[in-house]
């Protein structure tokens, strides 16, 4: 019997695996970054609003790494937690803040500007 595949069945089971391994690796992240901080990384935390996320570091946000194994675009060490409003107020550089060890990322202290 012959049998005969959808043109493009192995690309696309490829993308799916990437896809999958990719949100496995973020949901593993996120938990972790969790677990380590538990309130927003913020100094200031009388103004924190909003639920907690975990942010990506700028120098490792999700646009500069498009394409790396997932490994490498989501590893706790350039993460952090905070609160959705300070996590907007780093996305859009009103806050920033300097990784003061980068052998251990943000798994140390960082100093906020
Ligand atoms: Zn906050």
């Amino acid at each position: 019997m012959l049998m005969l595949w959808p043109k493009g069945d192995s690309a696309r089971t490829t993308r799916l695996e990437r896809r999958a391994r990719e949100t496995a690796a973020w949901t593993r992240v996120k938990a972790e970054v969790r677990r380590r901080d538990r309130i927003c990384r913020y100094p200031d935390r009388t103004e924190c609003a909003g639920r907690l996320e975990v942010a990506h570091l700028h120098e490792r946000r999700r646009s500069k790494t498009t394409g790396k194994p997932p490994a490498d675009r989501h590893d706790a060490r350039w993460c952090l937690l905070l609160c959705a409003k300070h996590h907007r107020a780093y996305d859009e550089h009103r806050v920033d803040l300097v990784v003061m060890d980068r052998t251990v990322g943000a798994h140390g202290p960082v100093m906020w500007e």
